[in-house]
């Protein structure tokens, strides 16, 4: 796909997400791995009013090399695409249920929500959750590293997620997946409910391993 192909369809989906309450204000970037580097939205611009022409550029080391400023979260996709070599595009959202999840403080930390769905275990499957740095501490880049090797997906605690996919269309709709089951989670918290079990989980991960 050309490098114009793609930053028409990274403006078009980050539009699509602002305009669904996925992300709002200037938070959340989303970014996609070409031959020579990778493209991300850009800092300070909100998600709803991306310009294909200045979404940021960067290298294979996350170094900036042309477009608008990259945030100052980047190193969360460059740890991606350094430590999941068939990641092909990144997503970071503030989404408010998942936020509201990684703020709970009985959560399981090795995998924050449970089997609710079959299409939760088949696009995100485990998700462990990181503990709370400030954006853009160092600590923060060094466990995201550690944990990107492990996992393609992973909240930040009192933050949000991190979520790659082989392409740009699977990140987001991962992410939107991971929304809707921390929405669904919520709203069954309390209730008497039936998960899936240990055996369904199983079968679907044999069935449908994860592609990134
Ligand atoms: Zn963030």
């Amino acid at each position: 796909m050309s490098e114009t192909i793609t930053r028409d369809r990274i403006a078009t989906l980050a539009r699509s997400l602002f305009a669904r309450g996925l992300t709002f204000g200037s938070s959340g970037n989303i970014s996609v791995r070409i031959d020579d580097g990778w493209l991300m939205t850009p800092t300070g611009t909100s998600m709803g009013e991306v310009d294909p022409e200045r979404i940021a550029k960067l290298d294979d080391n996350g170094d900036w090399i042309g477009g608008g400023k990259p945030t100052k979260e980047s190193f969360l996709h460059l740890a991606m695409y350094q430590q999941r070599p068939k990641a092909g595009a990144v997503v970071h959202l503030h989404s408010t249920y998942s936020v509201a999840v990684s703020c709970l403080a009985d959560i399981d930390h090795d995998n924050v929500l449970p089997p609710i769905t079959a299409y939760y275990v088949m696009r995100i499957g485990r998700l462990p959750l990181i503990p709370y740095f400030p954006p853009g501490d160092v600590n923060l880049a060094k466990l995201v590293g550690e944990m990107a090797g492990k996992h393609h997906a992973v909240l930040l605690a009192n933050h949000g997620p991190v979520v790659a996919g082989a392409s740009l269309e699977d990140a987001v709709y991962a992410t939107e997946e991971l929304e809707q089951t921390a929405r669904l989670y919520l709203l069954l918290r309390g209730a008497d409910t039936r998960l899936l079990s240990g055996e369904q989980v199983h079968v679907l991960q044999q069935r449908f391993p994860p592609s990134v």
